[in-house]
């Protein structure tokens, strides 16, 4: 379980970014913060992945502290999915032997080649294992990036936007990859994402961020008109169709 208790943090001390973040997840689960630009979405990553330190406030996993370990044994639990990774000319089977760098000293054992043959066989990318990642497609190289944090056989993935610089199709084939890998390998997904249907689609838990805290959460009945209004400014409702839920924007008359 990972569990973000009161965590503070300000680049300067006048004006704090996060202003008691309190937020929990199962394993398995996929958690979507939610908010507008600046809520302070990347800032919580960067602080659980160690590249920033807070200024008060715990995370926990399983009863750790995530916050007081070395940076090896964080590598050991968190790993982090970049929008763009800039993997430089290396092989796919390459790309994805760095994530286990946290391992191994000088050289990869065999465990840590077998791990990496295990996780390309799963997510497909067996099949392109030598071509050079430079030459792939946005869609591929993304499935690289997520295969590297796999390969650190990490317990929480976190994904700033993992869609970002994608096409429609690639999305949704980034998304799908990432549910399943959280749901059959019990890790603990979380991620921004800007489009609210995709949200809904991919997360089991959503995290609404606000005036520097978690606003609103809970499961998918969290989006409703009066949520999205507050924390978007805009004009939405939940449509239910077959089962199945949707963001519908329209527009306000101008006299109402
Ligand atoms: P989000 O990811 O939700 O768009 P960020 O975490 O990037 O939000 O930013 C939160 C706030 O922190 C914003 O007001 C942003 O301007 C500010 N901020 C982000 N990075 C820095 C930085 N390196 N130095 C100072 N302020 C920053």
């Amino acid at each position: 379980m990972l569990e973000i208790k009161n965590l503070v943090f300000g680049y300067d001390k006048n004006s704090p970014v996060l202003q008691g973040i309190d937020m929990s997840l199962e394993e398995g689960q996929v958690g979507i913060l939610l908010g507008r630009n600046g809520a302070g979405k990347t800032t919580l990553f960067k602080i659980m992945t160690g590249a920033l330190k807070p200024d008060g406030g715990r995370i926990l996993f399983d009863g750790q502290d995530l916050l007081q370990m070395s940076r090896r044994q964080r590598a050991g639990i968190v790993a982090y999915v970049p929008q763009q990774l800039d993997f430089g000319s290396l092989t796919v089977y390459q790309s994805v032997l760095t994530g286990r760098v946290s391992y191994y000293t000088v050289r990869p054992s065999r465990k840590d080649l077998d791990v990496v043959d295990e996780i390309l066989c799963e997510t497909g990318l067996d099949k392109i294992s030598c071509r050079d990642v430079q030459e792939l497609s946005g869609g591929e190289r993304q499935k690289v990036a997520i295969a590297r944090a796999l390969a650190q056989q990490p317990r929480v993935l976190v994904f700033d936007e993992p869609t970002g610089n994608l096409d429609i199709a690639n999305e949704l084939l980034i998304i799908n990859e990432a549910k399943k890998i959280a749901h059959s390998k019990g890790i603990i997904v979380i991620s921004s994402i800007h489009d609210l249907n995709q949200a809904m689609f991919f997360g089991d838990k959503f995290f609404f961020m606000k005036d520097g805290t978690i606003k609103y959460f809970g499961g998918p009945e969290t989006f409703d008109e009066a949520t999205i209004k507050d924390v978007y400014g805009v004009s939405a409702r939940v449509v239910t169709e077959n089962g199945e839920h949707y963001i519908q924007y329209y527009k306000e008359k101008e006299n109402e």
